[in-house]
């Protein structure tokens, strides 16, 4: 069974006058384990993907299958609940809360899905995570204490903690340096092949989609070119 399974997706918005075809029609299966990197340039239809993926905004036309359970017409509640338990978001801009710890932050999920989790096993849950991405000495520190890379660690933990079987990441590099972005890419790779969890990662940068197993090329919102990337199968 594919993680994902999108038939025949289409999305237009209303611009003034003008009607924006931003996906028309794009249809595509991601098993368990892929690690799906999809790129294309500034207008092609990424954020709108994203959105739809992370069951942000429902799509025009088409259907969407997320664990086999068909998603394309839910409530916004049960999108939001699926959301939560289902799916581990890293942005571009971290979406680290700032006033609270490292720690705090990854167990804000937790809140979420598990509200009558006590708080010692919150905790526990949440440093796990935190030590999983190496930070167990920076469990107390806020955001502004922690570089870029450090951040975006975090958020990793937080996307973790709820242990979905799918991570969506969107332009997660793009506040970074490149040393630091390899890093972030590693960790990407590294849960993939540890874990199998399946990752679709979102960027207009070529190098970045390199560290995919899989390469997907959007453009006008249509897909171009979906291709096996034998150098990351190979050289992981
Ligand atoms: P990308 O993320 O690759 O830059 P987007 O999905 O943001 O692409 O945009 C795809 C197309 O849809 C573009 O032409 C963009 O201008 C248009 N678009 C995206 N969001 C909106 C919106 N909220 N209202 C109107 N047009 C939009
Ligand atoms: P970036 O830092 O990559 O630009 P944004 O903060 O703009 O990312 O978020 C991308 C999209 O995801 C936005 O439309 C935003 O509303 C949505 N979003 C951001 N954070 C969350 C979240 N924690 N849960 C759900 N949706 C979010």
């Amino acid at each position: 069974m594919s993680v994902i399974s999108l038939r025949g997706i289409k999305k237009s918005y209303q611009l003034g006058e003008n009607r924006v075809e931003a996906l028309r029609g794009v249809s595509l299966d991601i098993a368990q384990g892929e690690f799906v990197a999809i790129t294309g340039p500034s207008g092609s239809g990424k954020s709108t993907m994203m959105h739809i993926l992370g069951c942000l905004d429902r799509p025009g036309e088409g259907e969407y299958l997320l664990n086999g359970k068909n998603v394309s017409s839910l409530s916004r509640d049960e999108l939001a609940d699926i959301r939560n338990k289902e799916i581990g978001f890293v942005f571009q801009g971290f979406n680290l809360l700032p006033r609270t710890t490292a720690l705090e932050n990854v167990e804000v999920p937790l809140l979420y899905t598990r509200p009558t989790m006590p708080a010692a096993e919150r905790r526990e849950r949440a440093m796990k995570a935190l030590v999983a991405m190496g930070l167990a000495d920076r469990h107390d520190h806020h955001p502004n204490q922690l570089s870029g890379g450090q951040q975006q660690r975090v958020a990793i933990a937080r996307a973790l903690v709820n242990e979905p079987a799918l991570i969506l990441a969107d332009e997660p590099t793009g506040n970074l340096d490149t040393r630091t972005s390899v890093e972030v890419m590693r960790i990407l790779q590294d849960l993939r092949e540890t874990r199998g969890i399946t990752i679709v990662l979102i960027t207009h940068e070529p190098d970045i989609a390199a560290h995919g197993t899989r390469i997907i090329a959007i453009r006008d919102g249509d897909i171009v070119s979906d291709e096996a990337n034998q150098a990351a199968i190979a050289h992981p």
